[in-house]
């Protein structure tokens, strides 16, 4: 492997075509490594991200304002009810609150939400300078909780205590802190887990439960709201859908509430059919699986035509993967194989082994697969990969388009639905006309 750029302390997440794979497996799961610009996002926002769709709760950022501007509007998520949840407050810390302390601001600013709004929950996140000039968060919060008879909830996400996985497990914490009190009877249906709505997306996965006869219970936390997430314990199962940020939560709804869980993931016909169908096998519900085998087989010859007319723009081509969680990698990975189409880079922020081992079973020898990987390192892969497609975040945008790469946005951005059978039709739309847009012949001519 040319090294030229790939720091020493970076080779163990990296595993390429020639340097071979095995061993111990790809490291992974471990905070970044000093002096790589690393794509992960801080404990802080990994927390936020998973809080933030909850849509009548209220979030003050108890740190200086650039930590609030950073996660402003964080994710694409849609509300059935309120929208509260779009706005941000912070207690905009300064140079005298670091050298005094900070609890006065942060207590002055709940006393205004409180006041002004008359909220249910609020969350207080604590970011790094709260984590260092050590406010009692806990103890303001316990004592607002009280004053105003509602319930105030601490995230202690400090950017530098790990992370962004730290962060998604400060989030599940904090939700667990909110729903663990609440005992209700059982009754039939699921609680959702790590679907945060995004253009709508719950709302599609929702239908097709419906139609296939499972209720839900709650989403987590996708257009949830506080009397929402308080019932989840009535439910008889969780499925989670993003691993990454909700695996945790789910393994302490188990311990906890007796609520056992699947992975899920609804990206793909393949993924999307299994996933509807593993979920009434899991309920021990034959008529539901009936159903679910009948309806996906309808949606699969539905968008039969549709795929092979689009497999032959597409045959060929080859895509640069990289995205948060390791669920969300293998379905665009089987995604892609379906559409004729090649993955020659594969990455994610938060992969775990076992899912790491999955990728290495659905890609070719020479595909490369990184974890917590960095900008340098995505532009001599997809350049020695010669990818046509980066399917990325926010992040990964400005750089596919300077190396002169078509985007597809897979994160909090994007503007429709890319999950279902609905969202194969998006998504491949999406590919195609970012592939063969003409534009790319006119870039590449001047780099
Ligand atoms: S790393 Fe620290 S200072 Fe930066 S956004 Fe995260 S919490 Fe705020």
């Amino acid at each position: 492997m040319e090294n030229a750029r790939v720091l020493e302390e970076r080779k163990e997440f990296i595993w390429d075509g020639q340097d071979g794979r095995g061993g111990n497996g790809i490291k992974c799961d471990a905070n970044s490594v000093s002096g790589s610009v690393s794509q992960r996002a801080c404990v802080y926002c990994g927390a936020r991200v998973v809080l933030n769709p909850i849509t009548d709760a209220f979030h003050i950022v108890h740190g200086p304002i650039g930590c609030a501007s950073y996660t402003w509007d964080i994710r694409g998520s849609l509300s059935s009810g309120d929208d509260l949840y779009r706005n941000s407050f912070s207690t905009d810390l300064r140079e005298q609150d670091i050298i005094f302390g900070g609890e006065k601001k942060l207590k002055a600013a709940i006393e205004e939400v409180a006041e002004k709004y008359h909220p249910r929950l609020i969350f207080v996140y604590a970011t790094c300078i709260v984590g260092v000039i050590g406010d009692d968060v806990d103890a303001v919060c316990k004592a607002m909780s009280q004053e105003y008879n509602m319930r105030v909830i601490p995230v202690k996400s400090p950017g530098f205590s790990g992370n962004k996985s730290v962060g998604y497990k400060m989030a599940c914490n904090a939700i667990m802190e909110l729903i663990a009190k609440h005992k209700n009877l059982k009754k039939k249906g699921i609680n959702i887990l790590g679907d945060y709505n995004l253009a709508g997306e719950m709302w599609i996965i929702k239908d097709y439960l419906n139609r296939i006869g499972i209720p839900v219970v709650s989403t987590f936390t996708g257009d949830s709201s506080y009397d929402s997430l308080i019932r989840a314990s009535a439910a008889q199962l969780n499925i989670v859908q993003c691993a990454g940020s909700s695996t945790y939560l789910a393994d302490r709804m188990e311990e906890e509430m007796g609520i056992p869980y699947i992975k899920v993931s609804f990206f793909g016909i393949e993924d999307t059919a299994s996933s509807l169908i593993r979920i009434a096998e899991a309920l021990k519900d034959e008529e539901a699986k009936q159903k679910a085998m009948e309806f996906t087989a309808a949606e699969r010859l539905k968008l039969q035509d549709f795929l092979t007319k689009y497999r032959k723009n597409l045959r060929g081509k080859k895509a640069a993967i990289y995205v948060g969680g390791g669920f969300k990698a293998i379905s665009l990975i089987r995604q892609f194989h379906s559409l004729n189409m090649e993955t020659v880079v594969v990455g994610t922020q938060t992969g775990k082994k076992d899912e790491y081992e999955i990728i290495e079973s659905l890609v070719n020898k020479e595909t490369v697969i990184l974890d917590d990987t960095n900008p340098a390192e995505l532009e001599k892969f997809m350049k020695e990969k010669e990818a046509d497609i980066l399917v990325g975040g926010v992040k990964e945008r400005p750089l596919a388009y300077k190396l002169g790469i078509a985007f597809c946005d897979h994160n909090h951005e994007r503007k429709h639905p890319l999950c279902g059978f609905d969202g194969v039709i998006n998504f491949t739309r999406e590919i195609n006309s970012s592939i063969n847009n003409p534009v790319w012949k006119y870039v590449k001519e001047e780099l």
